[in-house]
């Protein structure tokens, strides 16, 4: 784009281009003391049965706030730490958190951790994820890990491999946001996912009935089926976006119509108090 921008001239440097980078070094800066001054959290937000309502899990997600600057969106701090390597001491705190919390809610509750490509790709992931499940006692079947298509692209990382460790410890595999990235069936060989997620631009699709995300969920469908695995409809926002997720045949929910991301004693408290009630 550059190339084409200065052609016969010379490219010039916008003022927007300088602020972009000056922000980002602000962040990068503050992201690195973000851990230690304890400025994350996570929140967790519910998965449930599609078919009965049933919470089978919480996913957890990183939150950042930032004294001055407020809250910062993980979209826009996860790729900055990725780009900084502080993705492994950032993923680790989130891996071992999430454990501890999970740890407390009854043993049939799933917890589920994103990791990112550039952590997967650290030589001591496999250690960390041992080590957050022994600190923690959290039996390595309630851990569910959630990685994107994005992951396999590169070559000779190892992955797939790593992958099949991992769930020879037990630990479950989960297949985010499919559909939005580079898909290709062929991961799916590559490792057994235990859940296929389905992205929200193809739940919002379907509910308006757009032919395209409707064939594409109805298809993700029936290959999990064959294959036995689930599948996961994120972004559930609107009572007809659940309706036809049902009708469609996914396994699990996941979205605002069912819960937003709470803090960890909101989702301790469901299983306590029996008269709170997700959403
Ligand atoms: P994701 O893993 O696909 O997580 C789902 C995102 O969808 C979350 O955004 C969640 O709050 C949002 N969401 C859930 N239900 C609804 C809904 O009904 N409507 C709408 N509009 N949104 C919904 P969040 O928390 O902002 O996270 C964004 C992304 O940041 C995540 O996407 C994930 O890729 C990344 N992320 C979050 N936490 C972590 C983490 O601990 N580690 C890593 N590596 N990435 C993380
Ligand atoms: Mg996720
Ligand atoms: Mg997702
Ligand atoms: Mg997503």
């Amino acid at each position: 784009r550059a190339k084409e921008a200065g052609r016969g001239k010379h490219l010039r440097y916008a003022p927007a281009m300088h602020a972009d980078a000056e922000e980002r070094r602000t962040l990068e800066i503050a992201l690195r003391e973000a851990l230690g001054k304890n400025e994350l959290h996570l929140l967790y937000q519910p998965i449930v049965t599609a078919d009965t309502g049933e919470v089978v899990g919480f996913e957890a997600l990183v939150r950042w706030t930032h004294p001055e600057l407020g809250p910062i969106s993980p979209v826009k701090f996860i790729p900055l730490a990725e780009d900084t390597r502080l993705i492994a001491s950032i993923g680790n705190w989130v891996l071992r958190t999430a454990c501890q919390e999970a740890a407390q809610w009854p043993d049939d509750v799933r917890v589920s951790v994103n990791v990112s490509a550039e952590q997967l790709y650290e030589a001591e992931f496999l250690e960390t994820v041992v080590s957050a499940l022994a600190h923690s006692r959290l039996p390595a079947e309630r851990l569910e890990l959630e990685v994107t298509e994005g992951v396999f692209l590169r070559e000779g990382t190892g992955v797939s491999q790593l992958l099949d460790k991992l769930m020879k410890l037990g630990v479950r595999l989960s297949l985010d946001d499919f559909g939005t990235g580079y898909s290709s069936l062929g991961y799916l060989s590559r490792s057994r996912f235990s859940t296929i997620k389905i992205d929200r631009s193809f739940v919002s699709g379907a509910a308006r009935n757009q032919r395209e995300s409707l064939a594409i969920i109805h298809a993700v469908v029936a290959m999990a089926q064959s294959l036995e695995m689930e599948t996961t409809a994120e972004g559930v926002e609107t009572e007809a976006e659940h309706d036809i997720i049902r009708a469609l045949g996914c396994t699990k929910i996941q979205g605002f119509y069912f819960g937003r991301p709470m803090p960890a004693a909101d989702a301790l408290g469901l299983f306590i108090d029996p008269n709170s009630q997700v959403a």
